[in-house]
């Protein structure tokens, strides 16, 4: 009892809800603030920081030269998982299933070498199926794969606020950053909370969290002060292994067209009135980021 006492005493945030971190796409690119290799060095380097291990969500076609296989590879040596994300990045709300199928398998060929590879999969736009027939279909299609979906639980726009901030940038390269910074830790704190409060309220409970965020110069500035803004929260960071063992990742909303969070989507099922649609997009920020002159 004693120790249970002091473990009590010690664990800082034993009241806050918990967050892994996942990264789509690895568009690793060279940028007027930051090059290839200084971007994926920082974002790298916020995860040791904090000591959790994140889901690389990779999109096939951008990891075909060696300077990026490279990178990815250091990802795999530190632990983190390296998981599906499709080749081309299609929608597959636009594209056929057999197609789409192929795509993963695409995928599939060029990073299941990595010790960490993981039968994980996330779908492009999170668009995951238009119809009962393909929504069913690539669910079959993914089990007789072994793979598991690759959820996210608190969807974002971080690639939209960094695109403002690199075009930004090209414009004007002494922009301060400050603003950018801000804006984008009230954002995702603001999600992160709506998406916590339809987990309590649909669920009876705080689920381990998905976080979505991509692999751009937003995240190489800022994910360290975006992991340290959640600690300061009182949320707890984990890994993303630990986060997809919670069993909400085990289910299958029956709602038509599916996709968005899996919270977006067992709202929907519940019948949820007040859900916007997509749950995420860049209209929802850019008269914002405007009016803030971003
Ligand atoms: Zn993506």
């Amino acid at each position: 009892m004693p120790k249970l006492f002091l473990m009590l005493l010690l664990t800082p945030h034993l009241y806050g809800a918990r967050v892994a971190v996942t990264i789509d796409d690895f568009a690793m690119r060279n940028g007027t603030a930051l090059s290839l290799v200084q971007r994926d060095k920082r974002i790298l380097a916020a995860l040791e920081k904090y000591h959790i291990k994140a889901a690389a969500f990779v999109t096939g076609k951008y990891i075909q030269t060696p300077q990026v296989m490279e990178r990815l590879g250091k990802w795999d040596k530190s632990g983190h998982l390296i998981a599906n994300h499709t080749f081309s990045h299609p929608n597959f709300h636009k594209t056929e299933l057999r197609v789409f199928e192929q795509d993963i398998l695409k995928c599939e060929a060029l990073i299941g070498k990595f010790v960490n590879f993981t039968r994980l999969f996330r779908f492009p736009y999170l668009k995951a199926g238009d119809t009962r027939e393909k929504r069913d279909g690539i669910r079959r299609f993914l089990e007789k794969h072994g793979y598991k979906y690759g959820h996210v639980t608190i969807d974002a726009s971080d690639w939209y606020i960094s695109s403002r901030l690199e075009s930004k940038l090209d414009r004007t390269a002494n922009t301060p950053l400050e603003p950018y910074k801000r804006y984008y830790l009230d954002h995702i704190w603001e999600r992160a909370q709506y998406y916590n409060g339809l987990s309590t309220r649909y669920l009876g409970r705080e689920i381990d969290h998905t976080l979505l965020i991509h692999h751009n110069l937003l995240n190489a500035l800022f994910l360290d002060d975006l992991l340290g803004m959640f600690r300061e929260k009182g949320w707890e960071l984990i890994d993303a292994a630990v986060a997809f063992k919670d069993p909400v990742f085990d289910s299958k909303p029956n709602v038509l067209p599916a996709g968005e969070s899996l919270l977006w989507s067992l709202a929907k099922a519940k019948g949820d009135g007040s859900l916007r649609q997509p749950g995420e997009d860049s209209v929802y920020e850019k008269h914002r980021m405007d009016e803030r002159q971003l």
